[in-house]
């Protein structure tokens, strides 16, 4: 068995690793995602890849591979590139529903069929669903380029659900659930005709779902994987704060709160989403949701029953001014009118007549509501997201901080990360019976050999 690694070599995100086993006549990728380190390398808002140049941009700039036999071949032709016949990969495995595990199947040929779980194929097609169409998301279809007519009807690409153990070619493979800051988050068995492979995917130790990781864990140890691709974006940090953490900080700190509460959190865990609605009901105020949430939540439901419907008397629904400014139904996107009339659907200034009973689920980009939401003394914001990683997010944070003071809000900081801390993940390595270790989605590779007493191989990315 031969492995290749695309992407997610010394950065954190962007795996696209090939796995090929002669022997068992099969060739598959495991994830497929986008590279947002080398993206803000290259790109920022007013810099970024043309769409017009298809694929070009891409390639150029190293956040693809130049790999034969693998890309939609409206995109080849249209970059001048050779054309393939048939497809050299028989599918793609996607581990989660992380656009740095996932965005970049974009631009593959769509006779690749993509084999995921159902909440990460549902997930991918919520995004799909609420986003406006852009060349880099195109993942669950794609419209041919050029494009010269919007009408052009989508291709579909081919998604296989899969749960539990399946085959690809002669591979037998599982995927196995784990805890992880996106639902449905998968680690990967591959069974191939010499050697056995384990993949982590990305995980952490804690969640809502009853310990996922520590099954997987359990597996990894009967398994006896040959390589286990282990992910490391935390293997520098020493904390463990857990769920159970942003339950209680924040939870102090919202019953102290006077007007308003704005909790800034990634809606895509509903793990959080979860803990955040939970604190809602526990302080008698009702959690503010935007409609692409909205959509979101019920689109999971179907998927995770323990999810609140729509209806929940602890949830009401956002209706934010847009375009014309005068809450005409014109202003919103097609998907989001049905919201517009719910008994539960309220307007900004609602919310600012009954600040404190509300915890409005908002971030960084939505601070501008708070002029028409005009919070009183003692309103706060919470941010339960990863605080400052780079340059550019300290300028979104004094940004932010300006906001707050102009409105004389509080900041609070209680997060618990989606990937497991230096110990958790010496204890998965260590116990998990495993060969070999390759470090990924790390920056600190490094740290491995510190960590584990394995033998530890450092991937070499390769870009064709
Ligand atoms: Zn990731
Ligand atoms: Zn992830």
């Amino acid at each position: 068995m031969d492995l290749r690694f695309y992407g997610g070599v010394n950065q954190i995100g962007g795996n696209k690793i090939l796995v090929t086993d002669r022997k068992a006549d099969a060739r598959i990728f495991l994830d497929f995602g986008m590279n947002f380190a080398v993206h803000a390398q290259y790109f920022e808002e007013f810099i970024q890849p043309r769409t017009a140049n298809g694929i070009t941009d891409f390639i150029e700039i190293g956040l693809l591979p130049k790999i034969k036999g693998i890309y939609r071949r409206d995109l080849l032709e249209f970059a001048g590139l050779e054309k393939h016949e048939d497809v050299e990969v028989d599918a793609v495995i996607l581990s989660h529903a992380h656009l740095d595990h996932a965005a970049h199947v974009s631009f593959l040929d769509e006779r690749i069929p993509v084999y995921c779980n159902a909440i990460t194929h549902s997930i991918l097609q919520a995004i799909h669903e609420t986003a406006p169409r852009r060349l880099e998301y195109e993942i669950i279809n794609y419209k041919r380029r050029p494009l010269l007519n919007y009408k052009d009807k989508p291709i579909p690409r081919e998604f296989r659900i899969v749960e539990g153990r399946f085959k690809i070619g002669g591979l037998e493979i599982e995927m196995i659930p784990v805890d992880h800051s996106v639902p449905g988050a998968s680690a990967l068995l591959i069974h191939g005709s010499d050697q056995t492979i384990a993949y982590s995917g990305d995980l952490r130790m804690h969640g809502t779902e009853g310990y996922l990781t520590e099954q997987f864990l359990e597996r990894l140890k009967q398994a006896k994987p040959d390589i286990f691709l282990c992910e490391g974006t935390r293997i520098d940090e020493t904390d463990r704060n857990n769920e159970q953490y942003v339950r209680d900080g924040s939870g102090q700190e919202i019953t102290k709160a006077r007007g308003l509460v704005m909790a800034d959190f990634a809606f895509k865990d509903t793990t959080r989403f979860m803990t955040f609605l939970e604190l809602a009901k526990n302080s008698g105020r009702r959690l503010l949701i935007a409609f692409k949430d909205a959509y979101y939540i019920r689109k999971l439901k179907t998927l995770i029953p323990s999810l609140p419907s729509l209806d929940d008397e602890s949830m009401i629904l956002y209706e934010e001014k847009r375009g014309s400014g005068t809450f005409s139904d014109r202003d919103y996107y097609w998907w989001e009118r049905e919201f517009l009339n719910r008994q539960n659907t309220v307007r900004p200034d609602y919310v600012s007549a009954h600040q404190n009973e509300i915890i409005a689920a908002m971030g960084y980009y939505d601070v501008t509501e708070l002029i028409d939401l005009k919070p009183t003394e003692g309103s706060i914001y919470i941010k339960s997201a990863s605080e400052v990683i780079n340059e550019e997010q300290e300028f979104d944070m004094k940004r932010l901080k300006a906001w707050l003071d102009h409105f004389r809000m509080g900041y609070h900081h209680f997060h618990a990360s989606g990937h497991a801390p230096q110990a958790d993940l010496a204890r998965i390595m260590g116990e998990s019976n495993s060969g070999k270790i390759i470090p990924i989605h790390t920056q600190h590779a490094d740290m491995f050999s510190s960590l584990v007493d394995k033998p530890i191989e450092m991937p070499q990315l390769s870009m064709e």
